[in-house]
């Protein structure tokens, strides 16, 4: 169900490194992801998450009035929930968005699971600075659709780098969360190497409020087995990510690919 909302403001400023502005063109996201943490950012309490969407109609008039006037700056578009989910294919908010800050030249950064981002090619070219981050945890799409059943799969994505990079885009790759056990590590990094991005953020499964839950319901279906590896690792703090990190820092250097460590939250 998607509801039309009114917003009083559009950029507010961003708390993530590189990023001046944060701007969100919906609250709540179709793509449903089973680890996301952003319904405790926004404090969601519209039913469950993926079912409710709410699109902030009037951002575009919001955004042309305040470009007027904000000093100029790397606004990153989808800093909560994603720019490209289903409801922006029917509301078109993210792409008006994209054409004024195109008129007023700011920099933005946009991160999506979604293949939508394509649509909006002839917007991206025409940026002076604008890079493009693809979300990527898995190469087995059958997995893909269990974790993150609203986004495109994982061929989609992988295709949607190429063709941004061919088209001259900057991209990135944020390979994450990590999710232990269930993401490849040297061979997701191969495919994500084959697409040439500009470089890859690794994160790890990030527990705020409200996920873990979502995830150990998740693990008990996909496979009962992984339960124990996940107390381990998530409730008795043993150690993962360290070991897997270097495996894929390492296998990027190989394929001369720049890979950086999320340090932040
Ligand atoms: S795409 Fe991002 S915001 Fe949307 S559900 Fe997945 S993790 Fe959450």
């Amino acid at each position: 169900m998607i509801k039309e909302i009114k917003v009083k403001t559009a950029l507010s400023p961003s708390q993530l490194p590189g990023l001046d502005y944060a701007l969100n063109p919906y609250r709540g996201c179709g793509h449903a992801c089973i680890y996301c943490y952003a319904p405790s950012v926004i404090h969601w309490d519209k039913g469950k998450w993926g079912d409710a969407i709410e699109a902030k109609v009037n951002l575009p008039r919001i955004l042309s009035k305040e470009l007027r006037i904000k000093k100029k700056g790397i606004v990153g578009l989808g800093t909560v929930t994603d720019p490209y989910q289903p409801a922006e294919k029917k509301y078109e908010i993210t792409r008006r968005c994209l054409e004024l800050l195109l008129m007023h030249d700011f920099p933005v950064c946009i991160q999506t699971k979604s293949s939508l981002v394509l649509r909006d090619m002839d917007l991206l070219k025409r940026f002076s600075n604008i890079e493009v981050g693809i979300t990527l945890t898995t190469l087995d799409d059958s997995v893909r659709e269990k974790m993150e059943p609203g986004a495109s799969s994982v061929q989609e994505r992988l295709r949607t780098l190429e063709e941004l990079g061919k088209n001259g885009i900057n991209t990135w790759v944020f390979l994450g969360p990590v999710m232990p056990y269930i993401t490849e590590d040297e061979a997701l990094v191969d495919a994500i190497a084959a697409v040439k991005p500009k470089y890859v953020l690794v994160d790890r499964l990030r527990l705020k409020e409200g996920v873990w839950d979502c995830v150990t319901a998740f693990i008990r279906e996909f496979d009962l087995q992984l339960l124990p590896e996940y107390d381990r690792i998530f409730l008795k703090g043993e150690g993962y990510y360290a070991e897997v990190f270097e495996r894929m820092i390492r296998r990027c250097e190989e394929k001369k690919l720049r890979c950086e460590v999320n340090k932040i939250g």
